[in-house]
């Protein structure tokens, strides 16, 4: 097994050129080019890593689970009998400096409450480990420019884990608003939400940075720049909706509306909410329309038409074409499709809609 510290991978990465030039996936083998697979550790052991991170890590072509970080040790002696790394990939939140000392260990992937993402994004940093930080990216604006700038500092790549980027009714959604078959979107509408039953971290503002907005409606301000050719709104309107559970939504909102407007003239109208069950998401051009009718940001179970006929495509392991993207950007230096950039811009709409809802509404500009 070939191990790679970071410095030594990349004064490698000129012995990969030729990969570098070519398209991405032209080693076409099953094996990644430097004889092992990308070693993946997950910082956080919740319900995303165990249901899906984990899982897909079995099906990646090009990184595999190589350690983890978690405060429950005896949790990770389990996940590292499971996936079959050693013990001594296991780390706690304040060990994580030492990742730096093993490699093992290509990319961390932050999967901790939303809070926590910068400073544990931060510490992958600077172990000089490439970073994958679940969305949203972080709490603020500030806080994701502080990572992107540990990033940069450390020579890492930076993606988020906006697996849809790797799902084919979303890439056809992307690719209408590229080519425009049905003219340019003018309208969107969508609605995002789940009930929240019990208070978790979800509803916590340290933990969490808000309500259902930073949760689930981060999904729909994507599809809404993805709808526009990834341009950001330049401005924003917003309304809390009232609560039905003050018990749990204690310091954040527990639902609400609003509307991006765009340099064009087109708006999304968009709801999200901890009181009812909703995923759904349309988009109108001119020309025609496309409209996720169910489970529009789920891992699998998308009903998708549009204004000539159903898509149907096979619905992949989300998270596992993700993870192997980002390992291909990793070997080969080609940027994420989805760069820490993306999700800084996703949390510049999110303060502009606080800062709107807190207005009582008023149309706020979204900075730069
Ligand atoms: P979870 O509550 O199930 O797991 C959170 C993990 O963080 C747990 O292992 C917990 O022990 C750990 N943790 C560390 N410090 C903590 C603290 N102070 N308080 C609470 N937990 C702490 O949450 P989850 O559903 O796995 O979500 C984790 C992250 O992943 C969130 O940012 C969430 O938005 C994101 N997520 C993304 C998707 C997606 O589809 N991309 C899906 C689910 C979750």
């Amino acid at each position: 097994m070939a191990h790679l510290t970071r410095r030594h991978f990349l004064g490698n990465v000129s012995t990969l050129a030729a990969l570098t030039l070519a398209p991405r996936l032209s080693w076409g083998a099953d094996r990644p080019p430097i004889g092992r697979k990308l070693g993946v550790a997950l910082v956080g052991l919740g319900g995303y890593s165990r249901g899906q991170l984990g899982p897909a890590l079995r099906e990646t072509k090009y990184c595999q689970l190589a350690g983890v970080v978690t405060s429950d040790h005896a949790k990770g002696l389990k996940w590292a009998q499971d996936y079959g790394f050693p013990a001594t990939n296991i780390y706690n939140y304040n060990t994580m400096a030492q990742l730096a000392n093993n490699p093992a260990i290509d990319i961390v992937y932050v999967v901790t409450p939303n809070g926590l993402h910068a400073e544990h994004c931060i510490a992958a940093a600077k172990a000089g480990k490439h970073v994958i930080c679940e969305k949203p990216m972080a709490n603020t604006v500030a806080e994701c420019d502080a990572i992107i700038a540990a990033c940069r500092a450390a020579g890492v790549q930076l993606t988020i884990g906006y697996r849809l980027f790797f799902d084919p009714h979303h890439a056809e959604l992307r690719r209408l608003a590229r080519d425009e078959d049905f003219g340019p979107f003018n309208q969107m509408s969508g609605e995002r939400g789940f009930v929240m039953s019990a208070w978790r971290w979800r509803a916590d503002r340290v933990l969490a940075g808000g309500g259902p907005l930073m949760d689930l409606g981060v999904y729909l301000i994507q599809g809404a720049c993805m709808a526009k050719n990834e341009a950001k709104p330049v401005a924003v309107t917003a309304q809390e909706l009232p609560k039905t559970r003050p018990d749990i939504s204690r310091d954040t909102e527990e639902a609400l509306r609003w509307t991006m407007e765009f340099a064009d003239g087109a708006q999304a109208n968009l709801m999200t909410s901890y009181q009812q069950k909703a995923d759904r998401f349309r988009a109108d051009g001119a020309r025609g329309w496309i409209h996720f009718k169910e489970h529009a940001f789920a891992y699998r179970g998308m009903a998708v038409e549009t204004s000539r006929g159903p898509l149907k495509f096979t619905p992949p392991n989300q998270q596992a074409l993700q993870m192997d993207a980002f390992a291909q950007s990793v070997l080969t230096g080609a940027p994420s499709p989805a760069p820490g950039e993306m999700g800084r811009r996703d949390l510049t709409i999110i303060e502009a809609i606080y800062v709107s809802m807190a207005a009582g509404g008023q149309r706020v500009l979204v900075k730069a």
